[in-house]
C-alpha cells in the first residue's frame, strides 16, 4: 500500500452522495471480458444483483467461476467491460481513478485473507489508517472504540507481529469499520486462520452487520464460515446460479458439489 500525504484530493464533480434506494450494492449488468477475439475469457457474463443495506451476503463458486473478478468489480478495484456497479447510492461507474480511491478509503472497508495490516505501524496506527489516508482528522477516541468492539482495547500500541493471526485479522475489521463504511468487501476473510479462530472472526462480521447495520459481501470457499452469512449466493461460470437463505454447512457443501461435479456443469451449459 502506497502512502500519501494528507493532502485530500478535491474531485471538481461532486457524485451523488447518498441515495434512496436502500441498498448498499447494486449490479446491473456486470460483464468483465478479459482478452478479445477468440482466445476471449468472460469472467463475468452479466451479473445482477442488489444487496439492502445492513445484510451479510456470502458469495461461493467453483474456482474460475469469477468470485475474484466479481469482487474487485463491485468494490470499484477493477472496471467492468460492461453494465453498472452503484455503491451506497453512488454510480461508480464512470468514475476517475482518483474518485475511485478517495470512495474506496472513505467509504469502503476491505478485509483480506492475508490481513494486509502496515507492519511498521502500530495497531492504532493501522485502524486509522483509512481516515490518514482519505485526509481526515485522525479520531484516536473513535479508534479506542472500534478496538473495544474487537476485544482489542489493550493493543492499541503494539505492532502486528506481537499478535496472533485471529487478532492481525480483528485489528483488519476494526480497520475496516472506523469510516463507518458503505460496505465492507471481505475476501477469504478466515482462510489463514484455523476454526476457532474463524468463527470468532465471523462472529464479529456477523455482529458489525446486527448491531451497527454494517453490510458485509465475503467471498469465501468453507461451508462453514457461509452459515454465517444471511444469504450464500452460488457463482458458476461467471454468473449468479441461485441463492441458499440461512442454509446448513451441509446443504451449502451440497450445492457447490453439484456446481462442480461434471453433471451440474454439462447442466448449466445445456440451459
Ligand atoms: P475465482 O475467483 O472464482 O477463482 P476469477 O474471478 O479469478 O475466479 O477468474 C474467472 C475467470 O477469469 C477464470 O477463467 C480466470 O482464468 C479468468 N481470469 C481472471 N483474471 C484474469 C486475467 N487478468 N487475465 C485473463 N483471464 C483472467
Amino acid at each position: 500500500m502506497r502512502l500519501r500525504g494528507n493532502k485530500r484530493q478535491k474531485t471538481d464533480e461532486q457524485p451523488e452522495l447518498y441515495g434512496t434506494s436502500g441498498l448498499a450494492v447494486e449490479l446491473r449488468g456486470v460483464r468483465r471480458q478479459y482478452g478479445r477475439g477468440k482466445g476471449a475469457v468472460h469472467a463475468l457474463g452479466g451479473v445482477d444483483l442488489a444487496l439492502p443495506r445492513g445484510t451479510f451476503t456470502a458469495v461461493m463458486g467453483p474456482s474460475g467461476s469469477g468470485k475474484s473478478t466479481f469482487l474487485q468489480c463491485a468494490a470499484g478495484l477493477d472496471r467492468p467491460s460492461a453494465g453498472s456497479v452503484r455503491l451506497g447510492g453512488t454510480e461508480i461507474t464512470g468514475m476517475r481513478e482518483n474518485q475511485l480511491t478517495e470512495l474506496r478509503r472513505s467509504r469502503l472497508g476491505f478485509v483480506f485473507q492475508a490481513f494486509n495490516l502496515l507492519p511498521s505501524l502500530t495497531v492504532e496506527e493501522n485502524v486509522l489508517l483509512p481516515m490518514r489516508l482519505a485526509g481526515q482528522r485522525r479520531d484516536r477516541r473513535r479508534a479506542a472504540q472500534v478496538l473495544a468492539r474487537v476485544g482489542l482495547a489493550d493493543k492499541a500500541g503494539r505492532r502486528p507481529g506481537e499478535l496472533s493471526g485471529g487478532q492481525q485479522q480483528r485489528v483488519a475489521i476494526a480497520r475496516a469499520l472506523i469510516t463507518g463504511p458503505d460496505v465492507i468487501f471481505a475476501d477469504e476473510p478466515t482462510g489463514a486462520l484455523d476454526s476457532t479462530t474463524a468463527a470468532e472472526v465471523l462472529g464479529l462480521l456477523r455482529h458489525a452487520v446486527d448491531t451497527l447495520g454494517a453490510t458485509v459481501v465475503m467471498v469465501t470457499h468453507d461451508p462453514t464460515a457461509a452459515t454465517w452469512a444471511d444469504r450464500v449466493l452460488f457463482l458458476a461460470d461467471g454468473v449468479f446460479a441461485g441463492g441458499l437463505d440461512r442454509g446448513t454447512p451441509e446443504r451449502i457443501a451440497e450445492r457447490m458439489a453439484a456446481l462442480t461435479s461434471p453433471t451440474g456443469a454439462m447442466a448449466r451449459a445445456a440451459a
